[in-house]
Formats: structure tokens, sequence, C-alpha cells
């Protein structure tokens, strides 16, 4: 059974341990039995509310716990500001994540001079309080959401939600947040860090793309409680390891979760189409070392809407170097998330899949700098410069090897 599989448990709330006002089946009863045998428990919520005020929630329930145990989006945000050391906020919520964050040292301020935005829920909020945050962030002031969710279930269907309030302030200032809650890491985090090392915890919730996807980038496999989609590929970060219909069913003894293996790439949100070249003279090859991560590699980058690969092979090699190619060969397409998974330096994931060519140049003329471009030139294939980004030797092995079947990996 699968309580004996785990020495914690990270429950999330709305969905799980209670459906608005009351407990979900068995729910009391359940972790009373999971703290008999000694687990330990920790409850996780998008609310951004005061550990006090989900204490009281639970007791009300007849729900055992203690503030320790619980961790809302709301303490998540104090922790943030905390690593960074800002004191001085501006919060757009209520009173109660106010309470949140200043029982952590940070205060709630004037406009004007504030180190950060954090954005709750305020039922009271207007579209000039937007204008001015938005105006704040650009100015450069740090822009934190305690969560994302764009919706929470209403009595007659999905009400929009503090999500909609951080996508406002986006199209605003042109900046994306720093996420405190769900499906972020920082709060399965902070739950594991504050068990004893070596406890084998797992995530239990409701709701796929917040808390399944927010446990798998956390390294925590994850149980989905309920009838939440699936997703049709098995690595998908949003499928959990298990369904249950209830909390009582982690003490069916037909159930289990079994050995789960932590992915060894980050979750992607988007998967885009790229082409890459590599473009021979001789014996010698086109490098370019990029602004964005000081790494030498092929020219390569994004497929744009309605450009055909060729155009884009030979729009991004003139773009990154200077130099016009012709193609003169396929050597294969790479769709490894293993490789093909990259995180930009502002936190981005992109899966990329990658048509590597074969080309030779036909003309321009070197530009050793460039708005993407530090460096550039041809080297000899003998010895090339370091560091390279992680795929290209790869690619340029493949495409030295003089096949006549392209590669697909
Ligand atoms: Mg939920």
């Amino acid at each position: 059974m699968i309580a004996d599989e785990f020495d914690a448990f990270f429950l999330d709330l709305d969905g799980v341990v209670y459906v608005g006002d009351e407990a979900t089946p068995g729910t009391p009863q359940v972790l009373r039995e999971l703290r008999r045998q000694g687990k330990e428990l920790r409850f996780l919520t998008n609310n951004p509310t005061s550990q006090d005020d989900i204490v009281r929630r639970l007791r009300s329930l007849s729900i055992e716990a203690s503030n320790e145990e619980v961790l809302t989006s709301g303490t998540a945000a104090a922790t943030l500001l905390n690593e960074r050391g800002l004191t001085r906020v501006w919060v757009l919520g209520h009173d109660d994540l106010k309470m949140a964050l200043q029982t952590r040292g940070v205060t709630s301020c004037c406009k004007e001079d504030c180190q950060a935005v954090v954005v709750g829920w305020d039922d009271a909020l207007t579209l000039s309080d937007i204008r001015e945050a938005a105006s704040a962030i650009a100015r450069g002031a740090l822009f934190v959401a305690t969560n994302e969710d764009p919706t929470y279930p209403g009595p007659e269907g999905p009400l929009a939600a503090v999500g909609t309030v951080v996508n406002a302030l986006v199209a605003g200032s042109g900046q994306r947040p720093i996420s405190a809650g769900k499906p972020h890491r920082l709060m399965f985090d902070l739950a594991r860090e504050s068990l004893n090392r070596g406890k084998r915890a797992i995530v239990i919730g409701d709701t796929p793309e917040v808390d399944i996807l927010g446990a798998h980038r956390a390294g925590l496999p994850a149980l989905l409680m309920g009838d939440g989609p699936s997703f049709p590929y098995r690595r998908d970060f949003r499928n959990a390891e298990a369904r249950i219909k209830s909390l009582q069913d982690l003490f069916d003894d037909s159930l289990s979760v079994g050995e789960w293996a932590v992915p060894t790439y980050a979750w992607p949100e988007k998967v885009e189409a790229g082409v890459a070249a590599v473009v021979l003279e001789g014996e010698t090859v086109l490098l370019m070392r990029r602004r964005d991560n000081g790494l030498w590699g092929i020219p390569s980058g994004h497929i744009e809407p309605t450009e055909t690969v060729e155009e884009a092979v030979f729009r991004e090699v003139m773009e990154e170097t200077g130099i016009e190619v012709t193609i003169s060969g396929l050597i294969g397409v790479y769709s490894d998330p293993r490789s093909q998974v990259i995180t930009y330096p502002d936190g981005q994931v992109r899966h990329f899949i990658t048509t590597c060519f074969l080309c030779r140049p036909s003309g321009g003329t070197l530009q050793q700098t460039g708005p993407e471009t530090v460096d550039a030139g041809f080297f000899p294939l003998s010895s090339l410069p370091e560091p390279l980004m992680a795929m290209h030797p790869r690619w340029l092995a493949d495409g030295l090897a003089e096949l006549r079947q392209p590669f697909i990996r």
C-alpha cells in the first residue's frame, strides 16, 4: 500500500483535504491514522494567506495541524523576498497576505519606493493600481506572484483568480514574475527541507498542471486525486505516478507507486522548431560565440513564423556570422529532451526539435561581432575553441560522418 512506501505526505488543500467548507470523505480519519503511524504531513496551498488562517480552517474540520506544517504561497513569497534581502514591498493583496509577509520581516509599504511588487488577491484592486504596479516593476521593483492560477472553482463554473492580475502586469510591464506558488518548485523544496534527510516524500494533488507538475519539477513523485486529465505522453511532468479516488486509497493493498526516476531535464513550457548549420570550408568549420551564454557553437536558431527551414538556415548563419551559405545535405533531426531541453538565463525552458544541415559558404563577409555574437570564425576541425554548447560536438561529428542516411536522435 502507498502509505507504507513513504514517510511524508505533502497534501494540496482545496480538492484534496477539503472541498469548499467540508473535508473530503474520510480525510480527518486518514490523516489521524497517518500521524499515528509516525508519518509526517505538510499542507501546501496556493492560497496567499497566513499559516494561522489555514490551521484555523483545518481545525474547524477536525484536522489537527501546526503552523510549521503549513506552506502557503504567501509564506513562500516571504521566503523568496527574505532570500533576496528585500523588506519593503507593495502588496496587491488582502491583510492575510500582508500578515504572512510581516511575520517574516517584510513590510507592506508605500508604492513609490517599494523594492518588490507582491501579487495576491485583492477584491478592491483597480486599473489604476495595475498601472502604477506595472510602472514600479518596469522601474526595477522585483515582480513576485504568489501564484499564477488563472481561475478557481466557483459554484457556477471557474472564476478569474490571481493569474489574471499577474497577466495584466506582465502585459503592462513587459516583465515575467518570479512565482512563489505551485507549479513552481519553491513550496515543494521548502516542504522537503523541513524533513529530516532520507525521508521519502510524495505529493498528493487534484490538479495535474499545478500539483503534479510542481512535484515533478522538484524531483518528487506525485499522486493525482480525483478525475483530472492525463496527458498523452508518459514522460509528461503533468502525469502522476498513480491515481487515487480518496485519501482512504493510501491504505488500499492493491495500490502502489513503486520506483520513480527523477528526470534529468527541466520541464519545457513549449516545444519549438529550430535549425543548425555545420558550415565546412576545407578542414575548417564556422563557429560563433554566443552573447547570451558565452559558449561557442555552430550557427543555430528558431524558425520564424511562415519561414521554411532552408530560409531559416540562410538567415541564422547570415545574422550570426555575415556568411552566406548553400545547403549541401541533411545531417539529422534532434529531439531527445536529455540534450534538447534548454533553460535560458531568464528561467524560460524550451524543448527544441532541431534540424541540422551540412552547408558550404557561398558569399558574404565574416563579421566577428553582432547582436547575438561576440566572436566568430572558421576553426580547424582538429582544434575547436572551448567551451562548446553541449549538443554541438555531436552535430559536428554527425556532419562529418558522411553517411547517406540522416541521423534521427
Ligand atoms: Mg487543489
